[in-house]
This record gives C-alpha cells, structure tokens and sequence, in this order.
C-alpha cells in the first residue's frame, strides 16, 4: 500500500493538535484521528446542563496556555481565540472571612501577607523576573543539558521540596501558607511529598507573569482555533474514529498518540518489546477527581468580597486541612473535606450564561477510579464560604473519576494528569531518556500528557513529539 500521509496523530487533544501542527508547518501531510464525536480531549466546552448554559468540560483556567512557548507561535486569535484575564487570577478564603489572593502584580501580592510580605517577594521575585529563561528549561524533559543552570538552580532548589515543609519555613501566617498549599495541590501529590512545591511556584509565576486567563465562549475555542489553523495548514481531522490498534491506520511515515500510557498499552502493548512493556505497566497513576458543573441562578454569595473578582477560587480552609484531604486521597481514602477548586467563568464572561444567570465549575481529589458521588462534601466547602449557595443550583451535571474514564480513553480512572506527577515520573516520564517520545515501535512517538512536560493544555508534549518525529520522517525522505 503507498504510503498515504506523512503523519498521523492519534487523538485531537491539545497535545495531538500542536503536534499535528507542528509537522503541518514544516510541509508534511498530516491526519489526526479522534475517537469522540467532538474535538479537543481535554480542552473542551458543551451545554452540559440547561440550554443556554456553556460549560467546560475539562480544562477552564489556563496559565499554562498563555505561557506556553509553542502556542506563543502561533496566531490562534487569527482564529477566533480571546483570552479574558480576571480580575484578580486566584483567590483562597479563610474562615475568618479574609481571603489571600495571587494577584497578576507581584508586589501588590506580597503585600497582603504583612509579616510574610519580604519571604514572598524573595522567593518569587528573582524567579518572576528570569520566567522566560525558566520556562524553557522546564517545559521539556528534565534530561538535558540546562541553558540557564543557574537560574534553574535557583528554581530547583525550593521547587524539590515538599510543600508544606517550604510553606512553613518560610511563612509564619495562614494566608500565605494556605495559598501556597492550594496551588501545590494542583500537584496531585501529597504536599508532604518531593517536588510538590514545583507545582506552587509554576502556577504562581504564570499568575504574575501571564495571568490565569480562560478564553472567551469556552475552553473549545482553544481546539477549535488549533483546529482551523491545522487545516488552513492543509491538514485532515477525522472523528468518531477510535483506534483499536496501530493496524486501523493509514500508511505513513510516522505514527504519533495522543493518547495516555494505558490506551497505548492497549493498542500497541503486544508489539512492545518486553522490556518497555514492563516500564510502562510501572508507570503509575495520578488519583482522581470527581467534576461537578452547576447553572446558578445568580452569583455566588461569597463572604470575602475578593471571591467575587477572581476567575479561580481554591476552598479547602489552611494548610494543615488541605495537607490532610491531600495526604487522604493518597492513601485512597475520601476525603470528608476535599480540597475543592472553583472556576466561575461566567462572571468575566458573558457568553457563558444567559443574562443574570451563572456557570460554576468545580472539582475535587479522589482516590483513582472511585465512583462516589462528591457532590455533597463540595456543596459544603462552598457554603462553608458562601453561605447561601445551594439557594442558587439550577441544575448540576455530575461526573465522577470513574465517569470521566469512561468518556476519554486518556482519562483512565479519572486521572487527568496523565499518570502521577511524582519525582520519579517527572524525570521518566514515561521512561527514563532524553527523548522520551521516540518509542521502539519504528516511527511510533507518544505526544500525550504521559510525555513531558505532562499535564495541563500547553501543547509543548505534543510540539517536542512532533519534533523528534519531524527528524525520522525527513530521514526517510
Ligand atoms: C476535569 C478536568 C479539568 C482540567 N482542568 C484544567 C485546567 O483548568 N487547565 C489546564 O491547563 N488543564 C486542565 N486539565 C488538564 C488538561 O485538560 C489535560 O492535561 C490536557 O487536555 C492533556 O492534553 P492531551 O492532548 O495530552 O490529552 P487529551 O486532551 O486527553 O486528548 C486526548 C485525545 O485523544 C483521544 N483518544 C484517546 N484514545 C484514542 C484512540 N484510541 N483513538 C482515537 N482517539 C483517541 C481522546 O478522545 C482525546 O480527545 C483538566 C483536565 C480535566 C479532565
């Protein structure tokens, strides 16, 4: 059979459209194949609750985006894409009614913390200033040669420690401490774990230096502005095209997946030499959330005033009670108090709601594959602070960690970081190498979350698997 295309992709989430991309830019034919009806895995919006009502189905807030060096690239508002900034990025209620805030500015950040305010600005400031350099040298695999080893040492000297273990040294009140202790718990790790504070210093940098934006009519708008330039590039996307194994796809030069280590097991696993079988089946989970999205039918009654400016709201008290729901959800417990996040998008943006009306979006940690329903344990963490709020439900549309697996092959027990971010998996991801892309399969790379950098929609997994597939392909020329 004549070789059809030079590559295909395996799975349109943002990973699989920047590789996609990627090889279309550089001149080669490329066909994604998606197994859903819509694209986008986990950058995607639906009316999942009453008509009217626009929700994100998985991704909401995107700091990572907006700082991506690959999205960076290309002209995606060409495309329709407007990202709106909130406010205020981030804001952390307490229970006695005050509410600590990464705001985008640095210094009016460290103020708020009073005794705290110099600790802040030493730990953030040298690296805000460096962010570019910085972002370089960790959104690709840790195994290479640093260009700026000086200020990844800076870097990775605090982002290697636990986070509870940073918060405490260096912060002596709540308000900093606990706002650390959320943004680390994006980790999914325990916070007493290695590397938990990496997670804390990314997402806040990203807050000072580019904001946590969200796009303007949903997180589909991301997709589909990858999408249409894709095809402007003279790309083909299929849908409603699951591949059950490499076999279902046309003849090309090179095979990319956007798919976790789990769906490549599944679909490649008896062709793997056995040693690269058994490194994968090692490779281990991230815990799981459970996903709740509610029509209101006004906005949230928050207590502390800056709730009511900020895009994103972490909900999980101080840090000793999110350290506990954390170290919880490791052992496979469920938590009674899950550390709760919160987006309301449509208070910043008005195509998300009808007139008056309101989205929330929110999820919380459980163990992996558990199919409780959370729903009331997250009602509570929010009347904890919003006293009134189950008054506003309209509507709820409930998934839970097994649901999610369910309704995305890369979503296996509603992991969505790809598998767990831990020390190890954050230097073998998904083994050890400085190409982890490349697997022994000829002309098969994997371009998922399971790569690195691992989670979050920034398309660089995808951008770096492309370009180690770019150098086999054009080999073969
Ligand atoms: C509920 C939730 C909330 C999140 N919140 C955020 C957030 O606020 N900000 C953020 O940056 N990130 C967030 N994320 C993470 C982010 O969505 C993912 O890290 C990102 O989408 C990973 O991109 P990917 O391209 O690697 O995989 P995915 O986006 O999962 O895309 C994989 C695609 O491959 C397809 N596929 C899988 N197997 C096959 C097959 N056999 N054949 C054909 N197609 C296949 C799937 O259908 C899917 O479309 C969230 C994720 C979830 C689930």
């Amino acid at each position: 059979m004549p070789t059809e295309y030079d590559a295909v992709v395996v799975g349109s989430g943002p990973n699989g459209l920047a590789a996609a991309i990627t090889l279309a830019r550089a001149g080669c034919s490329v066909l994604v194949c998606e197994a859903n009806a819509a694209i986008g895995g986990g950058a995607r919006s639906a009316n999942l609750t009453l008509p009217g009502f626009v929700h994100d189905v998985c991704s909401a807030v995107h700091p990572l985006a907006a700082a991506s060096p690959f999205f960076k690239t290309l002209p995606l508002e060409r495309f329709g894409l407007e990202w709106i900034q909130p406010e205020i990025p981030l804001a952390h209620p307490l229970d006695n009614g005050f509410a600590a805030c990464l705001y985008k500015d640095l210094d009016f950040t460290a103020e708020q913390f009073g005794r705290d305010s110099s600790a802040y600005r030493r730990l953030m400031d040298p690296l805000a200033r460096n962010w570019e350099d910085l972002a370089v040298e960790f959104l690709r695999p840790m195994l290479h040669l640093p260009r700026h080893p000086i200020t990844l040492a800076r870097f990775g000297i605090p982002a290697i420690c636990p986070a509870t273990l940073l918060a405490k040294f260096l912060f002596r009140d709540e308000p900093a401490r606990a706002l650390f202790a959320g943004i680390a718990a994006h980790s999914f790790l325990p916070l007493e774990a290695p590397v938990s504070s990496a997670f804390a210093l990314v997402l806040s940098l990203a807050g000072h230096v580019v904001g946590w934006p969200i796009p303007r009519g949903g997180s589909q708008q991301i997709s589909n502005a990858l999408a249409d330039y894709f095809r402007e590039l003279g790309g083909k996307i299929d849908v409603n095209h699951r591949i059950q194994t490499l076999n279902d796809l046309p003849k090309s030069r090179a095979i990319l997946l956007d798919v976790s280590v789990w769906e490549f097991l599944r679909i490649a696993g008896d062709q793997m030499p056995p040693r690269y079988r058994r490194r994968l089946e090692s490779f281990r989970h991230a815990p799981g959330i459970f996903k709740i999205d509610y029509a209101l039918s006004s906005s949230i009654p928050w207590r502390a005033e800056v709730c009511h400016r900020a895009g994103t709201i972490h909900l999980g008290g101080g840090i000793d009670e999110i350290t506990t729901s954390e170290r919880e959800v490791a052992r496979e417990k469920i938590p009674e108090r899950p550390f709760v996040l919160v987006a309301q998008q449509s208070l910043f943006d008005e195509t998300r709601a009808p007139r008056g009306q309101h989205t929330l979006w929110a999820y919380c940690h459980v163990p992996f594959n558990c199919g409780s329903d959370m729903s009331d344990q997250i009602e509570s963490q929010i009347e904890r602070f919003a006293p009134g709020f189950r008054n506003c439900i309209v509507a709820r549309h409930k998934a839970s960690a097994t649901d999610l697996g369910r309704s995305n092959p890369s979503l296996t027990g509603g992991d969505i970081s790809g598998g767990a971010v831990n020390l190890m998996q954050l230097i073998a991801r998904p083994i050890l190498s400085s190409n982890p892309y490349r697997t022994p399969l000829p002309g098969v790379y994997l371009c998922s979350a399971s790569t690195p950098p691992g989670g979050g929609v920034h398309g660089m997994c995808g951008y770096h698997s492309a370009r180690a597939a770019q150098r086999g392909i054009f080999a073969k020329h």
